[in-house]
């Protein structure tokens, strides 16, 4: 840039135009005629040099407007000084900025004047009160190369300045309003400051952390200088990508998950919002930090929930069908064989019942604990239903390996539980199915593996029994017998037949034992021991046992007074509660004395040890009513049930009596349990007598009563009114009579 002396330049002008106009530019002397030669040469000569002198100052005016033009057309203020800081030219952005001082912008004036005039006009609200060192610290400014720094004018704008030296000492200063900027930059100082999300800004290039509002101070722990030693890196709980890794390029918000480290060392999860910015005049990344810890972990208690069992934490039936689809693949790809378990807890009803649920639910964690403790850890432990777990056992090489877990499992369950000072036991029974022999779907599996389980518990609790091919055909007959029987209820089909119970002392009937009998019309007779057992699980037994309750009371009221009747009862009938009325009601319609009812209950219902099952007992015995206990010495531990409620009769079960004749040990356990009746006063009654070996062996041993085909098998009432009149001695003709009085 030339640097151009408008002074001079006028000074100039002002001479050559006073020639032209023929004025003298000094006073002329007088003059001789060679001498006016010679001043016409002179003149000649000026006139030369006053055209050259005119152009000169035309081309000089033209640049300085070109220019001046140029230079007014920059969006930024411009000023050019000399080497004594003496105003040379500036534009009109120059003047705009400075409209309070621009009166006094004028060529040759100094701007350390106009600086002075300035701030005694209260110009620059930043030198009130120190205004010589204000001054002062601004001229040193201007001549401090490539400085920049920012001024705040009277009205509040902000002037970005920037001066340098030219080459002649002289000054170019460049001036940029950023009040804008400045304000833009105040708003978001203020929005990162006091925003209650954490935010932190980071250097794009090498991840420091440069900034961090209170929020993020507060929330993550460190303190303003700990943070400002960080990279973002250092704050993430693992190696992985960055915030905004992925689109560099882009600024948009875009929300990703992370997981941060905060001081304490407690992990957070993080919804980090973020967007590319300059801060401090170097790319950078402004992160909003959004906790979302509490909502992770809710999700996750959901989905945890969802799919696991929340007493025992294990895997619920979703999780584990999941769970077995996977290891059924991969065992079809290997070939090899997967044994699904599924385990029934027995009676464990009984323990909620009698102990309450507290106890029960310890008692299923601490069942779930064992089991876990006993499998492999890649073994699959889930639990189905209230009392069923599902053990997914892969990699076995043979059936017989199945077979070993599930006795192992079995043991390990009997053994007794302490919860809350109760001694609990609880046994169980399993139910296997193999893969790919019983199926290849996870569903199909489990369903066989609990068919199977079913036939465990119906034939023998306490063990485990292998799917067979047919159980799903009995499965399905099961359910028609439901059907059947429920319709066979409602039909009044069901009839009792009575099977006599001898005195084996003298020969006489002393009472009569009512056996259900069904008579299918497709199928003919179906034994009970057929459809009791589908009549416990469905709840049908109630109406079934208090149908069979008033037949038999009103068939018995016509017996003879010293014959008795028996009925059987199944725990399902304890667990309504009005079974006490039940009874009551069925002696009072009939008539019958409570002393001629027998009723007949199974170890089974004693197992349950309720308070409830003891009180209707004692109540039952309370009207008179005699109370048996039938299939003695088949449950866990018969004798100490003896203890717990005073039987009248105990009826040793079948099995002991059929191998009198050749085992020993039923000898003796038939002997025993004869002896004891004795000792205690109780009726001692055999059942399933058959052969007249056995008949006198129970003689000898002094057994009271004796049951079974031998004498005879259950009979309708038409035939036993027949065999108790022929026992009263009354002559065939006048039984015959009475039989078809009593009949109709
Ligand atoms: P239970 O109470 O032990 O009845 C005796 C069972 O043994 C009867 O079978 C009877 O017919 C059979 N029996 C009697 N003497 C002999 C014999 O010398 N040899 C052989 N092999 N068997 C003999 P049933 O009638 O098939 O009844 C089976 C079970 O069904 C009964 O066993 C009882 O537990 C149940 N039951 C029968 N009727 C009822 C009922 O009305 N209510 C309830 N809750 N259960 C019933
Ligand atoms: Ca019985
Ligand atoms: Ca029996």
């Amino acid at each position: 840039m030339p640097r151009i002396r408008p002074r001079k330049t006028k000074r100039l002008k002002h001479a050559a135009i006073a020639r032209i106009a023929g004025r003298p530019a000094k006073p002329s002397p007088k003059l001789p005629a060679s001498g006016c030669r010679r001043v016409s040469a002179e003149i000649s000569e000026i006139v030369r040099k006053r055209a050259e002198a005119e152009a000169a100052i035309a081309e000089a005016r033209k640049s300085h407007e070109r220019l001046r033009e140029a230079i007014d057309i920059l969006p930024q203020g411009i000023v050019f000084l000399d080497a004594e800081g003496r105003y040379i030219l500036w534009n009109k952005k120059y003047s705009e900025i400075y409209s309070r001082s621009s009166d006094l912008f004028e060529p040759g004036a100094r701007l350390q004047d106009t600086i002075r005039i300035g701030v005694e006009r209260g110009d620059y609200p930043e030198a009130v009160g120190r205004e010589d060192e204000w001054i002062a610290e601004r001229l040193n400014r201007l001549y401090q190369p490539g400085e920049r720094h920012e001024q705040i004018l009277a009205d509040g704008r902000c002037i970005l300045i920037e001066e340098r030296l030219t080459e002649d000492g002289g000054i170019i200063g460049l001036r940029v309003d950023i009040t804008e900027l400045k304000q833009r930059e105040d708003s978001f100082r203020l929005l990162f400051d006091s925003n209650p999300v954490p935010m932190i800004v980071c250097a794009l290039d090498d991840e420091r952390i440069l900034g961090v509002n209170d929020a993020a101070v507060e929330h993550y722990g460190y303190s303003r200088a700990e943070f400002e030693k960080l990279t973002i890196r250092s704050v993430q709980a693992f190696e992985t990508e960055l915030p905004w890794a992925g689109d560099r390029s882009s600024d948009e918000l875009t929300a990703r998950t992370w997981k941060h480290v905060r001081a304490d060392g407690t992990l957070i999860d993080l919804a980090i919002y973020s967007r590319q910015l300059v801060y401090n005049d170097q790319p950078a990344v402004l992160l909003a930090l959004m906790d979302i810890t509490e909502r992770k972990r809710a999700e996750a208690r959901l989905a945890f929930m969802a799919q696991h069992d929340g007493l025992t934490g294990l895997p619920n039936r979703n999780l584990l069908r999941q769970q077995m689809d996977e290891i059924l693949l991969h065992n079809r790809r290997n070939a090899e064989k997967v044994a699904v378990l599924v385990l029934g807890l027995d009676n464990f009803k009984a323990v909620n019942d009698t102990l309450g649920h507290g106890i029960g639910d310890k008692l299923l964690r601490s069942v779930a604990k064992r089991l876990r403790s006993i499998l492999r850890e890649e073994d699959t432990l889930a639990r189905l239903n209230s009392d069923e777990f599902a053990i997914v056992h892969s990699g076995l090489a043979r059936p017989e390996d199945a077979v070993f877990l599930a006795k192992r499992l079995l043991e390990a369950i009997g053994d007794p539980y302490l919860l809350d000072d109760h001694s609990v036991v609880i046994g169980a029974s399993i139910g296997i199915a193999m893969s790919p022999g019983d199926g290849e779907e996870s569903e199909k599996l489990l369903k066989n593996a609990d068919m199977a389980l079913s036939r465990a518990k119906n034939e023998q609790r306490g063990t485990f029994s292998f799917f067979e091919a047919g159980m799903d055909a009995r499965a399905q007959s099961r359910r028609k017998i439901e059907l059947d029987l429920r319709d066979a209820i409602q039909g009044d089909v069901l009839r009792p037949y009575y099977q006599p119970l001898i005195d084996l002392a003298t020969g006489r009937i002393t009472g009569l034992e009512a056996l259900v009998r069904w008579p299918h019309p497709e199928r003919g007779m179906i034994s009970p021991a057929e459809f009791i057992p589908v009549a416990e699980e469905t709840g049908l037994i109630n109406g079934l046992g208090g149908l069979m309750l008033r037949r038999a009371c009103m068939d018995a009221a016509l017996w003879p007074d010293d014959v008795r009747v028996a009925v059987n009862l199944s725990p399902a009938q304890f667990r309504t509660g009005n079974l006490l009325s039940v009874v009551m009601d069925a002696l009072k319609q009939s008539g019958l004395p409570a002393r001629r009812l027998e009723l007949e209950i199974t170890e089974t219902l004693l197992l349950e040890k309720s308070s409830e099952v003891l009180a209707t007992l004692h109540a039952l015995r309370a009207l008179g009513v005699r109370i048996s206990m039938d299939d003695f010495g088949t449950g866990y531990s018969s004798l100490s049930y003896l203890r717990s409620f005073p039987f009248d009769k105990i009826k040793i079960d079948q099995s002991f009596v059929r191998d009198l004749g050749s085992n020993r040990d039923a000898q003796a356990i038939v002997r025993s349990i004869i002896s004891l009746g004795i000792g205690l006063g109780v009726i001692i009654t055999a059942e399933g007598v058959e052969t007249e070996a056995e008949l006198s062996c129970l003689r000898t041993e002094g057994c009271h009563e004796g049951q079974g085909f031998l004498f005879s098998r259950a009979r309708p009432n038409v035939e036993i009114v027949g065999l108790l009149l022929a026992q009263c001695g009354v002559d065939a003709a006048a039984a015959d009579s009475e039989d078809a009085a009593l009949v109709a």
